[in-house]
């Protein structure tokens, strides 16, 4: 059943195929694992899951699904101190959002507690694990460097016997923190650092969030994840590039104790600039007070990312982009970002509505009347259907939308000219009312009533669409503008003395209060939507029935010409 260790010699891809799925389809041919594709996650549940996550899950389970197999979801449980039910649950949700499907079955490292320290007795039993008293600090010293061997330690020639005895006596609980620990017996001379006899476990009398107090032992990550993945069958065992020197220990575990034997492949970490992945980093963002949680919109958790209105689909695409390499690079956040509008561009309804609003009083449109305007929620796309915006005599227009001095080229409003009010009528700005200091507070305009749906009466045409809301109708809203949370390319890259911390972007949320049309008011939580020429936008869980609150996802691009072009074209 063991794989045998010639069939590792790597296969070539065939053209749009990664190492990994190449190598899989060649252990098929060769029928090592009799056909059989199993994968894992294996989280460790000691933070929220980040962008970097989803390359992982991506692969994991979309490998198993492909070749028509199984992964696991298994949460990588050996560190009581660090680690909390909150973030399993986190974790859940986070991979099933993703599209994670794990039918094959939830499991915990710590499940595995009592099946490890058998197996750790029967690697003292073959001579090949022994109890050290050397504190942390010796073992470190006696480990040697790159170019010296390590020394051994004073312990390692104790009998089966006594290391029987006392790692039972470790984990009956006799001995305080960090005064034994079990270590494999390889060679304190080996070229791999990793194999100078390696920790397997530590005392650590501390509470597990699944074990409570039952273990005052703890097995380490070498040690526990390459008996889990044995244990519950796995083949292939996918991780990052920085765990290729413990595959040594990996394999020497499995095949000194001669049981099922996974191969592990090790793929390249995803970075991406302007942002860190690493749970460390994370968890200092939260705790320093430099975002509101783990899920603020501009954290690059999972959980961020969703609640900014990212969809599942946008990472999918960015991580098939992204790719499996065997070298370790740093993807551009622009990248992400073009998935993200790709995605929403195709998806996302359109609706209006004015972030920093001017009014418009349109002094030849009758008093008190109200006309309903049927309009389409996405012009390339009819089966979203259509809404229906009312229209009157004031209405709000986004300021950036009028200059009193309208530079050349400028085809929105200003003393005299005309545009269109996207999908209702042309109006032209006979006055602006201007206060005592400078500041425009309201505009005069006319409208024409033979331009009704925003067609030309008479082939005449205005080059400007602009997008509005009545003020009648309008609901206030909350809404929130992010920008980068970090603005420089790579944030650990820290200023003289100080940290990453350092480099977060001060400027990363702003507040406006925007006027909806109405229908924006009664979306769901997490639906998106695109506010026409603005971007697109995410109703938030603060929201309140009074106060709908919207997060920016991401700003459009090239939206003012494209728009001039629609509707130009529908003339
Ligand atoms: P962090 O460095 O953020 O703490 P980690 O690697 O310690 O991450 P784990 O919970 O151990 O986090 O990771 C679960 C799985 O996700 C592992 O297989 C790990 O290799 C993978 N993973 C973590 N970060 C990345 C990343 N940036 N790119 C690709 N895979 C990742
Ligand atoms: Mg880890």
């Amino acid at each position: 059943m063991a794989a045998d260790s010639t069939d590792n010699t790597p296969e070539t891809p065939a053209p749009g195929e990664d190492f990994i799925r190449a190598q899989i389809r060649r252990d098929n041919a060769l029928g090592t694992y009799d056909g059989r594709v199993h994968t894992r996650f294996p989280p460790e549940p000691n933070g929220y899951l980040h962008l970097g996550h989803a390359k992982s899950i991506f692969l994991n389970f979309g490998v198993a699904s492909e070749f028509g197999g199984r992964c696991n979801l298994r949460f990588d449980d050996t560190n009581p101190t660090k680690e909390d039910t909150e973030y399993v649950d986190s974790i859940r949700e986070d991979v099933r959002w993703l599209g994670g499907d794990w039918q094959a079955g939830e499991y915990y490292a710590s499940d595995y507690f009592e099946r490890l320290y058998d197996y750790a007795q029967q690697l003292i039993r073959m001579g090949k694990a022994y109890v050290d008293d050397l504190s942390a600090d010796e073992i470190r010293e006696y480990r040697g460097t790159l170019t010296e061997p390590g020394r051994e330690s004073p312990w390692r020639g104790r009998s089966v016997e006594e290391n029987l005895d006392l790692f039972r006596r470790m984990r009956a609980g006799e001995f305080p923190d960090g005064m034994r620990v079990l270590r494999a017996k390889i060679d304190m001379a080996a070229p791999n650092l990793v194999m100078r006899d390696p920790t397997l476990y530590r005392i650590r009398h501390a509470a597990h969030h699944r074990t409570g107090d039952k273990w005052p032992i703890y097995p380490l990550y070498d040690y526990t994840h390459c008996l889990s993945d044995s244990l519950e069958g796995v083949t292939h065992s996918l991780c990052t590039l920085e765990f290729a020197n413990n595959r040594e220990l990996y394999d020497w575990v499995l095949d000194t104790l001669g049981i099922y034997h996974p191969r592990q492949y090790e793929f390249a970490r995803l970075n991406v600039t302007h942002t860190v992945l690493s749970k460390r980093k994370l968890i200092q963002l939260v705790e320093s007070g430099h975002v509101r949680g783990w899920d603020d919109p501009r954290m690059p958790t999972l959980c961020g990312l969703r609640r900014r209105g990212v969809p599942p689909e946008a990472l999918r695409e960015f991580c098939a982009r992204v790719g499996m390499a065997r070298a370790n690079s740093t993807v551009e956040y622009a990248m992400l970002e073009f998935c993200i509008r790709e995605h929403l561009n195709a998806h996302a309804p359109r609706l209006m509505a004015v972030l920093d609003p001017l009014r418009v009083i349109i002094e030849n449109y009758p008093q008190g009347q109200v006309e309903e305007f049927d309009m389409p929620l996405h012009p390339e796309d009819p089966s979203h259907g259509d809404r229906k915006v009312s229209f009157a005599r004031e209405i709000w227009i986004e300021r950036d939308d009028f200059r009193l001095e309208p530079p050349k080229k400028y085809h929105r409003l200003s003393p005299g000219a005309e545009v269109r009010l996207r999908y209702a009528y042309f109006i032209t700005c006979r006055e602006a009312v201007v206060d005592a200091r400078g500041k425009v507070t309201e505009l005069r305009c006319l409208y024409d009533p033979q331009s009704r749906g925003g067609q030309s009466p008479d082939g005449r045409r205005v080059k400007g669409t602009i997008h509005w809301v009545s003020a009648l109708h309008a609901r206030e809203a909350e809404i929130r503008l992010y920008e980068q949370l970090f603005a420089v390319e790579n944030p650990d890259v820290a200023p003289e003395g100080g940290t990453f911390l350092d480099n977060v972007n001060p400027h990363s949320l702003r507040i406006a209060r925007g006027l909806l049309e109405p229908a924006l008011a009664n979306i769901g939580t997490g639906v998106s939507v695109q506010f026409e020429r603005l971007g697109y936008f995410c109703k938030d869980k603060d929201s309140t029935p009074e106060m709908p609150v919207f997060n920016r996802t991401i700003s459009l691009r090239d939206t003012w010409a494209k728009l001039e072009k629609q509707q130009t074209t529908r003339d």
